[in-house]
């Protein structure tokens, strides 16, 4: 761990960090709240051990200050005080601190902290990534990777609040993949799988912009969400899907629109007044079916 000491008192820094060295982390110095604080912002802090008796901010205030400034960020911050009385005490843990120890401190029993401490960090990094992990896992489809249709609902929902603050053009492209049930039949459903994964990472590579979504809505059929896009720009983005898959070239003997698989896109923008981003996505699923009725391979604009 990197453990960032906190006191007025020379002396006192080169022992604490002797013992931090003794039981194996790393010392990092500091005399001052006006030292500590770019510390904390410039490098990886694991623990603080701080005196309450400074210039500056006390100890107690340093760590308010610390609590605030890194609301989402915790780590164990411990006093150490020249006061033993029980209202000192109190007064540091309301602060934000984890733990007090006395002055003069014992090596055995600060190392002993030390491990507390570190053990308490490394549960909660665990957790951390842990929650990450399955953060990413509730928005994402398990077969293509791409995201799933609550992370659809929900991005396309943050989208549709943009559009209305920024006033931009928000747009959005249903797909289904053509004859896909024939596609099954012939190859076999784990040929069918593995046909869905290429072509959601096909379609993947056919988004330029960093906010372009791409999900899986269910079964063979994907959304795409543009922001900021108008339908000339969806439209492209439409015929960039059709090339890659035509490159892609995955065979499909049992289709009558080409001789590899093709995807049947329906368009729509916030161009066309829907109401809501459910209303958006229907309108692109009428268009889709048009598309299917018109020969599929192709795509088709919403019309009101
Ligand atoms: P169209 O050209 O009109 O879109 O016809 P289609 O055959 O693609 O459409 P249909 O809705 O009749 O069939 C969709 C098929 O997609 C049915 C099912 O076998 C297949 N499918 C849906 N989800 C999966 C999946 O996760 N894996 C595989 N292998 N197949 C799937
Ligand atoms: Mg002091
Ligand atoms: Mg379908
Ligand atoms: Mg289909």
């Amino acid at each position: 761990m990197n453990i960032l000491v906190v006191d007025d008192d020379r002396f006192i820094r080169e022992i604490i960090s002797a013992v931090i060295t003794d039981a194996g982390h790393t010392p990092i110095t500091a005399s001052r709240d006006n030292e500590a604080l770019p510390l904390l912002e410039n490098s990886d802090i694991d623990l603080v051990l701080t005196d309450v008796e400074m210039p500056g901010l006390n100890g107690f205030e340093l760590t308010r200050e610390i609590r605030q400034r890194y609301p989402n960020d915790w780590f164990p911050i411990i006093f150490l005080s020249g006061q033993s009385d029980e209202k000192h005490y109190e007064e540091g843990i309301d602060a934000g601190g984890d733990d007090y120890l006395t002055k003069p401190v014992s090596p055995i029993v600060l190392k002993a902290k030390i491990l507390a401490m570190e053990r308490i960090a490394n549960m909660k990094k665990a957790l951390d990534s842990a929650n990450s992990r399955l953060e990413k896992l509730s928005t994402q489809d398990p077969l293509t990777k791409v995201s799933n249709r609550r992370d659809l609902e929900q991005s396309l929902l943050k989208e549709w609040k943009l559009h209305k603050r920024k006033e931009t053009e928000l747009a959005v492209i249903m797909l289904d993949i053509d004859f896909f049930k024939p596609y099954n039949d012939t190859y076999g459903h784990q040929q069918g799988d593995e046909c869905l994964k290429s072509v959601a990472k096909a379609l993947k590579k056919c988004l330029h912009r960093s906010h372009d979504l791409l999900a899986r809505y269910g079964g063979e059929e994907f959304a795409i969400v543009l922001p900021e896009t108008s339908l000339d720009g969806a439209t492209h983005v439409a015929n960039r899907v059709i090339d890659s898959l035509k490159q892609l070239n995955l065979p499909h003997e049992h289709s009558t629109a080409a001789s590899h698989i093709t995807v049947s896109m329906g368009i729509s923008s916030t161009s066309a007044n829907s109401e809501t981003p459910t209303g958006l996505l229907k309108q692109a699923d009428d268009a889709l079916y048009l598309a299917k009725e018109n020969g599929r391979n192709r795509s088709e604009i919403f019309k009101n």
